[in-house]
């Protein structure tokens, strides 16, 4: 490709609502046939809102969210800031946590009210995560009683996100989420699918949730309930196998991602994390810019033959 050309195509790009990082990124497109798609934030809004609340026998509902809500204040993820929210509006202020940390990928854990508090996956519950300062006293899994785990499989089924929430080593409840998915995003998709390229969703959420979200935009291949370190693994897993790979994501957990693959591209609506890993940024945070900016630089390529 000749400077000008890629010049000419980058320009166009600016016009479209890509930011291109450099000319040499279009050259990078020519050979994409998979297009790896973050579920939150990217193929959904990301605006989740706070649905069910379920409660273990005993446990004050206004209490769960209050201990729950306070901790979710803190932390900067989607569902976080739908159960912080939800909190507020339903059970009034929430108290400021005595101490708080993100897991990523898994929730969040800290003290409040002298409460040792846990939200998020199974996982986070089960592995029992390395205790805080203020909360030496546990450590050791904490398992779901049988009706919370039925009301979170019910709700998972039907596409929305279910959390646990655990407190003093017990599991007390669980609260569900829901977004919507973006309405430029089956359109997207079958524009992506047009061009040649196979979509494939992958997500830290639930496989249930996931497959729902699938289903709602048309890709048929879905990978579900990766730990943020191994969306890399899994980029680099389907380069294994011979395909040359875009990624499409918007948060920091993405980032890593973004970079692995052959062409990142970042929801300029999303995290600087993952603007800076990316190669091109959707400015709108529309996905069917996407397929856009692999038609542009197949175009710019094109000229130059
Ligand atoms: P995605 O890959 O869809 O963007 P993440 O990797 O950010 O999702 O999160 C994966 C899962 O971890 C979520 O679906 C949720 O179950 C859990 N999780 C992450 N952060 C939180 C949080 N702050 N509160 C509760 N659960 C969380
Ligand atoms: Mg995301």
């Amino acid at each position: 490709a000749t400077p000008t050309a890629l010049m000419v195509g980058t320009g166009r790009g600016a016009q479209l609502g890509i930011l291109i990082k450099g000319p040499e990124v279009l050259e990078s497109t020519r050979r994409v046939d998979t297009v790896v798609l973050d579920k939150t934030g990217t193929v959904t809004t990301g605006r989740m809102t706070l649905q069910d609340v379920y409660v273990a026998e005993g446990v004050d509902e206004g209490e769960l969210l209050r201990l729950a809500g306070s901790l979710e204040h803190a932390s900067e993820h989607p569902i976080a800031q739908a159960i912080a929210a939800g909190a507020i509006e339903r059970a009034g202020s929430l108290p400021v946590p005595e101490d708080f940390e993100n897991v990523a990928g898994l929730g969040v854990q800290g003290v409040v009210d002298g409460h040792a508090v846990l939200v998020g996956r199974d996982e986070l519950l089960a592995m029992g995560v390395p205790p805080l300062e203020r909360s030496r006293e546990w450590g050791r899994a904490i398992e779901l009683p049988r009706e919370l785990a039925e009301a979170k499989a019910a709700a998972e089924a039907e596409g929305r996100t279910a959390v646990a929430v655990a407190w003093d080593g017990e599991a007390r409840g669980v609260l569900t989420v829901a977004d919507a998915v973006k309405e430029t995003s089956a359109e997207a998709v079958a524009e992506l699918r047009r061009l040649g390229l196979k979509p494939v969703l992958l997500t830290g959420d639930n496989q249930l949730v996931a497959e729902s979200v699938a289903r709602a935009v048309g890709i048929d291949e879905v990978i579900a309930e990766v730990l943020p370190q191994d969306k890399v693994d899994l980029v680099k897993r389907l380069q294994a196998e011979g395909r040359t790979v875009a990624m499409v994501g918007d948060g920091v957990n993405d980032a890593a991602a973004l970079a692995t693959a052959d062409l990142g591209l970042a929801m300029g609506t999303g995290t600087d994390a993952a603007i800076e890993a990316g190669d091109l940024t959707l400015v709108r945070g529309d996905l069917r810019v996407a397929a856009d900016a692999i038609r542009l630089s197949r175009k710019t390529l094109a000229t130059i033959k």
